[in-house]
């Protein structure tokens, strides 16, 4: 296999992989960086000669895997697009969405270049999209060459795959972004046992070392005893939230935690931003559940030693890994719009947010309640999601009470008063579940990918001393390597 990763920086960003394979010429994710503007957001698709690649593998539809799709979609008008049913529901809503943020973010910041792709070139991705159903094999032909390709479940959000190539008899296994315990709204990775020669792995979590005696459902409770406390001694809270995903595991998480009376009765909830767009799919998917196969079992598989797969716990929903939109009904959630917010200006009555950006980037929904929360002890910040640290909420999270925070695009500075905390939710396997993987996959490469260098460096050593047989490659990025 000749292996190309994409992302012009080692970090998460834009993740895109070319790969080689035989007469195959394939590539893994067509992402685009969060945190990065104009054509520099982009995977480097210089490097890949128009029109040569034949199939385009998503994994999952996070913007750093698909925002550049449209694009891709453009230069290499012949490729299929392979996905779960349940990611070609989502992927429009998403690419849509940032077409939008990014006419906005034209005018706004004065990038030329955007939007950089047309809604009709979102329609036309959708059009030519190829489903793949879990744990159903493909065989794609090229010539005389063969390859077999394989999705299974990664758990780390709705229709989210984990890869698995085929060719003469070897075999490459892609995790994706992968998570292996379940959410509240949906189960865990399905990897069956196998062999595998080369694994292409994420690394995101390789410098979080989890506490001993970390629990998921202590964590849960942790934090809603927070939101408790703050909403009952006339405080405001602001979950910030990823749209796909956190939000509908974040609201069925208060749904029950107000049936159980954890939480108190009666306070106003707010949802805003591209997370309620998402609700009407998620919907949707749920409703014809095993359509989309999301109950799809594994018949044997990978079960990393630190989760509990099907465990119920007294926080668990009735119905364990569902979101319904009458949830937002029943709890009388309540769009943004109508508001009269300044920055600075306090929320009289104690309310609660779940709003994306869950990293408080600017121009979003969180990003403005954090101005109107922050200057005021009553209330709380509760990040529950991964924040890179450019953002203005990987900022807010490195820096002390009393400390002057700026949210320059609203022109406004104000000292750190509101409580900042954070709580572990994240959809990332724990590294220790990652090398477990590696062990049972028994592959004789591993290629690190999706994360930044110094989390790449502890898998590269971990691996060095845990298999000490397999060889470890943590491609430069733009590089061409023969695995
Ligand atoms: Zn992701
Ligand atoms: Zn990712």
């Amino acid at each position: 296999m000749k292996f190309t990763d994409l992302n012009p920086k080692r970090e998460i960003g834009a993740h895109s992989l070319h790969i080689e394979i035989g007469a195959f010429r394939i590539l893994v994710d067509g992402g685009m960086s969060p945190k990065d503007v104009g054509l520099a957001c982009l995977p480097d698709y210089t490097r890949i000669e128009n029109d040569s690649v034949d199939l385009i593998l998503l994994t999952h539809c996070h913007l750093d895997h698909i925002g550049s799709l449209p694009c891709v979609h453009r230069l290499q008008p012949s490729a299929r697009l392979l996905m779960t049913r349940a990611s070609a529901e989502i992927l429009p809503v998403m690419l849509q969405n940032s077409h939008t943020v990014m006419l906005r973010q034209r005018d706004e910041l004065d990038v030329k270049e955007y939007p950089l792709f047309t809604r009709q070139e979102v329609d036309a991705v959708s059009d030519d999209t190829f489903i793949m159903s879990f744990g159903h094999t493909r065989e794609f032909i090229k010539g005389g060459d063969r390859l077999k390709i394989t999705f299974y479940p990664a758990g780390h959000v709705m229709g989210a795959a984990s890869i698995l190539l085929e060719h003469q008899g070897v075999r490459y296994f892609f995790t994706g972004d992968i998570l292996f315990r379940d959410q509240n709204t949906l189960h865990g990775a399905q990897i069956p046992q196998m062999q595998v020669d080369v694994l292409v792995t994420e690394t995101t979590r390789g410098l979080a070392d989890l506490p001993a005696g970390f629990s998921y459902e202590d964590e849960i409770l942790r934090l809603l005893e927070s939101v408790a406390q703050t909403l009952n001694g006339g405080g405001s809270c602001l979950l910030p939230v990823f749209a796909l995903g956190r939000l509908q595991e974040m609201v069925t998480l208060i749904y029950t935690a107000r049936r159980h009376g954890i939480l108190p009765r009666r306070f106003p909830i707010y949802c805003s931003g591209l997370g309620l767009a998402i609700v009407d799919v998620f919907e949707k998917i749920y409703r014809n559940r095993r359509y989309y196969g999301i109950d799809y079992r594994a018949e044997n598989p990978i079960v990393a030693p630190g989760t509990k797969q099907g465990a119920v716990h007294p926080m668990a929903p009735r119905d364990k890994c569902l979101f319904r939109k009458h949830f937002l009904r029943d709890l009388g959630v309540r769009p943004l719009i109508g508001r009269r917010l300044k920055p600075g200006l306090d929320i009289r009555v104690p309310s609660l947010f779940v709003m994306s950006s869950g990293m408080l980037a600017e121009h979003t929904p969180s990003y403005q309640i954090a101005s109107s929360l922050l200057p005021f002890e009553h209330n709380l910040i509760a990040f529950t999601g991964y924040c890179d640290a450019d953002t203005p909420g990987g900022k807010l999270l490195t820096m002390q009470p009393g400390e002057t925070f700026s949210f320059d695009v609203l022109k406004f500075e104000t000292p750190i008063r509101a409580a900042i905390r954070r709580y572990d939710f994240t959809g990332h396997a724990d590294r220790e579940d990652l090398v477990h993987l590696a062990q049972c996959l028994r592959p004789k490469t591993i290629v690190l990918s999706h994360g930044e260098q110094d989390s790449r460096l502890w898998f590269m050593k971990e691996f060095a001393t845990r298999m000490p047989m397999t060889k470890i490659v943590n491609p430069e990025p733009q590089m061409t390597y023969d695995i």
